[in-house]
């Protein structure tokens, strides 16, 4: 019986695209099928592991047959089949995340005409219909009943039993008619398939076949060559050399190749920012393709993410995703392994314990930090690119392992500072652009680069000309106290208040300033005494009347950012310093009233309020604060 159903909405969305495309680089939908059908054989053969009487063991192979007149394509796998409700739960959805990905990408690009990006993404089996106005799919589940799905693209497709008597899928596509810009009909060409299952699917595992027409000396009836005279013949030849990308030689691959590799393996419709195909032959043996990609995969930071490269053994498929290949702070590489020394069958908890596992992830961690260190010496731009994408897992990887990668990953930072404009500095560039005697590198945080340079303690910084690095990442401040150090000199917050470079002159200076008023800073911690810690005479300020400090290494921006995390129970509180600008004109203004206890009282909130919108707070009682600066306003009138 013959049913007909309806696609989901965002299939039909997606499939009208595909149907109305007119993408030049619609020759991809040969490496999509091809790619399915090569995942369908593995299925199969990883069925056959476990149950070997309902998948029996074959040889599998990938055909690929034209016919010129009918003008049809059928791609045939002998791999794991659809029966009924996958047909439909396969093909009448969008599987893929990836798709959803694609449509969202295409929607926000519509309005810029920008419809190019299709193609550049695996959007899968849908993709075939850049080509086709009909597809036929049989498919065969071993020992199930075989069924036939049809569509034209448009809302509907049917499903019917179907004879098919071999377990595996075809797929039959009709080609579209010719258009003035598109020719449909060179994909009947037979050079036209082997050129682009070469170009896409060479590494493909499995033998892709087709008929050939081949031609031979014509030979006469005792099998004698006869002179000048030929003849047609058909023969199947293998298409694909069946060799993996990364068992190939170094100088065989293209960058190209190793790209598409990418973008078909990976689902992704950039190409990656960094290929690495590494070849390890000594103590232990692997080979492997890595990539960081150009951009945060959608769901980096989701629960959904999952780490790990593809594992290998001898070139056979072991599985999807090993996490314990890579630490979690890389874990936007994408890649595979591939190495003998695999064993086969191992579950996954046995292949977490073996040594072997261990040295070749570390081994792969290594390997990637080198080529990022590479990159950040020979290509800046690039290496930026890749900052701004994954810096921050970098310095999560420092935090993470309390400081145990410092030597591995300190030279990879990167920061925004005071004196470098829009370009990143590493911390050696730090050191060997300070002067001899500054005895720290400094560093600043808060929400933004431009946020941090607002605020008050930097003034002195910017006035002198000394760098400050700009942490503008919740996950900085944390690295930073793992490292503590770099190349002995240590770090230092130029929000903290401990002050152990001033000179005797500037000490001395600061504490008669202070015993001078005493009551005043003593009145002034009475009142603020919910709010601060201590009030103290600044020689950190140039303009700003005050700035806040802390003590004991926790930050304004640490606190913040402890007390976000979910399952905070109790909230962290920094120490917070309140400091005073001595030469600033309201400290001489309120030295004057020191001895009025009760005025210096009612106004030390606006100090305090002022210091915490200078570090971009928010201050807690906002019309309190507006009516006592209007009534120091009207007083001021009123004089
Ligand atoms: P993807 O292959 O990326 O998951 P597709 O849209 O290409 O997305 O295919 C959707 C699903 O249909 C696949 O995940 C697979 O389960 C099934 N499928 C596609 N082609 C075949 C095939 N030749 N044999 C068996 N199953 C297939």
């Amino acid at each position: 019986m013959k049913e007909v159903k309806k696609f989901e909405t965002e299939s039909k969305q997606l499939l009208s695209l595909m149907i109305n495309s007119i993408y030049s680089n619609n020759e991809i939908f040969l490496r999509e099928l091809i790619s399915n059908a090569s995942d369908a054989i593995d299925k199969y053969r990883y069925q056959s592991l476990t149950n070997v009487e309902k998948f029996p063991l074959r040889e599998h192979e990938i055909n690929i047959s034209v016919d010129k007149k009918k003008r049809t394509i059928s791609i045939s796998d002998n791999g794991i089949g659809m029966n009924k409700e996958e047909l439909i739960n396969n093909l009448g959805t969008i599987a893929k995340s990836g798709s959803k990905e694609f449509l969202e990408k295409l929607n926000e690009a519509k309005e810029k005409e920008d419809v190019n990006i299709i193609g550049q993404f695996g959007v899968g089996f849908y993709s075939a219909f850049m080509v086709a106005n009909k597809i036929l799919v049989e498919s065969k589940k071993e020992g199930e009943q075989a069924y036939k799905f049809t569509s034209d693209g448009e809302d509907s497709y049917t499903i019917e039993e179907s004879d098919k008597a071999d377990g595996g899928t075809s797929i039959t596509i009709f080609l579209k008619k010719n258009e003035k810009e598109v020719n449909y009909d060179r994909y009947l060409e037979e050079y036209e398939i082997k050129s682009l299952v070469k170009k896409y699917s060479d590494y493909i595992r499995y033998p892709i076949k087709m008929l050939v027409t081949k031609s031979r000396p014509k030979l006469d009836k005792d099998g004698k060559e006869i002179e000048g005279k030929s003849e047609e013949y058909q023969e199947l030849e293998t298409l694909n050399s069946m060799i993996p990308l990364w068992k190939k030689n170094k100088g065989d691959v293209t960058e190209e190749e190793l790209n598409n590799f990418y973008k078909e393996k990976f689902g992704d419709y950039e190409d990656p920012l960094i290929s690495l195909f590494v070849k390890v032959d000594g103590s232990i043996v692997y080979d492997s393709l890595l990539y960081i990609p150009s951009h945060q995969p959608y769901n980096l930071y989701s629960d959904s993410y999952e780490k790990g490269l593809q594992l290998y053994s001898k070139g056979i498929f072991i599985k999807e995703r090993a996490p314990e290949l890579v630490p979690d702070y890389l874990k936007f590489v994408k890649g595979l392994v591939d190495s003998p020394d695999f064993n086969l069958n191992i579950s996954r908890e046995i292949l977490q314990e073996t040594p072997m596992m261990k040295k070749v992830s570390e081994n792969i961690e290594k390997k990637i930090v080198a080529e990022l260190k590479k990159t950040k010496e020979n290509d800046k731009d690039k290496y930026k690119k890749f900052w701004e994408a994954f810096g921050e897992h970098i310095k999560f990887g420092i935090y993470q392992t309390y400081g145990m990668k410092k030597d591995l990953l300190q030279d990879l930072l990167i920061f925004k500072s005071l004196n470098s404009e829009d370009e990143f500095i590493s911390l050696k560039d730090y050191i060997d652009k300070k002067e001899k005697d500054q005895k720290y590198i400094y560093y600043a945080s808060g929400e933004s680069a431009d946020a941090i340079k607002r605020l008050p303690q930097i003034e002195k910084y910017r006035k002198n000309g000394i760098d400050v690095l700009l942490l503008d990442q919740k996950i900085d401040e944390f690295a930073i106290m793992m490292l503590r150090e770099y190349e002995k000199v240590e770090f230092k917050s130029i929000s903290d208040e401990a002050n152990d470079e001033m000179s005797d002159e500037e000490k001395e200076k600061i504490e008669n300033i202070t015993t001078d008023n005493k009551r005043l800073i003593d009145n002034l911690k009475e009142a603020l005494a919910g709010d601060v810690d201590d009030v103290v005479i600044s020689n950190k300020l140039v303009d700003s009347p005050v700035c806040l400090s802390t003590k004991d290494g926790l930050s304004l921006e640490m606190e913040k950012t402890l007390n976000e995390q979910p399952g905070m129970e109790e909230e962290v509180k920094a120490q917070k310093v309140l400091e005073i600008n001595p030469s600033h004109e309201l400290f001489l203004a309120l030295s004057e009233i020191q001895n009025d206890d009760e005025l210096v009282k009612a106004y030390a909130s606006i100090l305090y309020d002022e210091a915490m919108l200078l570090e971009g707070r928010d201050i807690k009682d906002t019309s309190e604060f507006v009516r006592k600066v209007n009534e120091l306003f009207s007083k001021a009138i009123k004089k």
